[in-house]
């Protein structure tokens, strides 16, 4: 679906930057990994809700809806700025309308922007339900299906009148989240050099006989300590032959005396998610070690190349894939390239072989190639890029050089 021209209008002036990415390696290698505090979400740009409301009020028809219930947290976030746990948005071709529990009361009033606040002491989804049937006779109601369970549905099908039919609406504000504006591409930026910097204290802890989950934890304190909110997802520390497991949360093993160690993590700042990943070795490495590490590093290096508006996500990962093919490794690559980033640590679009969508300006997704030996060890790179008008800017531009420890 098109975006209309209320998103460009707040879209990214900051995105078109003229550095290309050996530039920003090449500054990257010069400046020390310092961990940048974060100075608080009162110094965010402000975030443009009005213009995102008006674009999904405007493709409301055409998508055959009278309304759009929202439920997702991070949708309702990205249209309204609420940050809290539950709430409701309900949007119509004339209101915008936020519902809450009591105790959001005051975080309500603070945080939500361009829409008025119901604040009721039952379940949001059945004060929503009130609302409507007080408001309308009858309306074809979009639903977010992917988000909304079976039990809820029901529940919110019970409330209204049958004159109400609910219909899974297609992903409308996830398509919109797509294309950073400028504030987003800010706060992303902030959050990724704070993973920049994390990755520091990591090059510190890790040594042969400290328990992964030791690793992790000094992470997440010193991330704690500089300001995130939280961190994006489980740390992932896997070392040895746990390096072959592509999602090897950090365990209570000790990191052995020799062999790689993927290090794979990111912060929450303003609600927006960081995502990294550098792969260090533990001892010296091997000639097949050196030789894996040197495939992946390629291949995440031609992902990046590849990365300019109009190329489809399918293009990115064959970029990457194919180097891997050259190295006969393309089989121990198991998931796709990449992956959105913003409220969420995964959103659209997939940077995947079959991904028909094209690249455009504004959007933030990760490279990620790796190769994973079952038995032996594993190696993943993963940088967070956003696309520009010519190309891509690295917002992770931590050294990808073999570190041995
Ligand atoms: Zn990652
Ligand atoms: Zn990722």
């Amino acid at each position: 679906m098109e975006i209309s021209s209320a998103r460009h209008e707040s879209a990214p002036a900051s995105v078109d930057s003229r550095e290309d990415t050996r530039a920003q390696s090449r500054r990257a290698k010069r400046s020390p990994e310092k961990i940048r505090a974060f100075a608080g979400a009162g110094t965010l740009a402000h975030m443009s809700y009005r213009s995102r409301q008006c674009h999904l009020q405007s493709v409301l028809a055409a998508n055959h809806l009278d309304g759009l219930l929202l439920t997702h947290l991070p949708n309702i976030r990205y249209l309204c700025g609420f940050s809290g746990s539950a709430g409701v948005l309900i949007l119509n071709g004339k209101n915008i309308v936020f519902f809450t529990d009591s105790r959001y009361t005051t975080q309500a009033r603070q945080e939500v922007e361009g829409a008025q606040v119901v604040v009721s002491r039952k379940n949001p989804l059945v004060t929503a339900a009130a609302w409507l049937k007080s408001r309308h006779r009858a309306m074809r109601l979009g639903i977010e299906s992917e988000h909304l369970s079976v039990a809820a549905e029901a529940r919110l099908q019970a409330s209204l009148p049958t004159r109400f039919r609910l219909k899974p609406a297609p992903a409308l504000v996830e398509h919109a989240r797509m294309i950073k504006d400028g504030a987003e591409i800010a706060i992303l930026r902030e959050a990724a050099l704070m993973g920049v910097g994390l990755f520091g204290v990591l090059k510190k802890v890790i040594r042969a006989g400290v328990p992964e989950c030791h690793a992790a934890a000094e992470l997440e304190y010193a991330a704690s300590r500089a300001g995130a909110e939280g961190m994006s997802f489980p740390t992932i520390i896997a070392s040895g032959k746990r390096s072959a497991l592509p999602h090897g949360r950090a365990s209570t093993q000790r990191i052995p005396a020799k062999g790689f160690v993927v290090c794979d993590f990111g912060v929450i700042l303003g609600g927006y998610c960081s995502d990294m990943t550098r792969t260090l070795h533990v001892g010296r490495a091997g000639r097949e070690a050196r030789r894996v590490y040197a495939a992946v590093r390629e291949a995440q290096q031609a992902g990046v190349d590849a990365v300019r508006p109009g190329r489809s996500v399918g293009e990115i990962d064959r970029a990457a894939r194919k180097l891997l093919q050259q190295f006969k490794l393309a089989r121990y690559f198991t998931h796709s390239t990449g992956h959105g980033v913003g409220l969420e640590i995964h959103e659209a679009p997939r940077v995947a072989a079959e991904g028909k969508e094209l690249l455009r300006p504004g959007m933030v997704i990760t490279i990620e190639p790796g190769v994973y030996l079952p038995g032996k060890f594993g190696v993943r790179i993963e940088d967070t890029v956003v696309v520009t008008e010519r190309g891509c800017e690295i917002l992770t531009p931590a050294s990808k050089e073999l570190v041995e420890i």
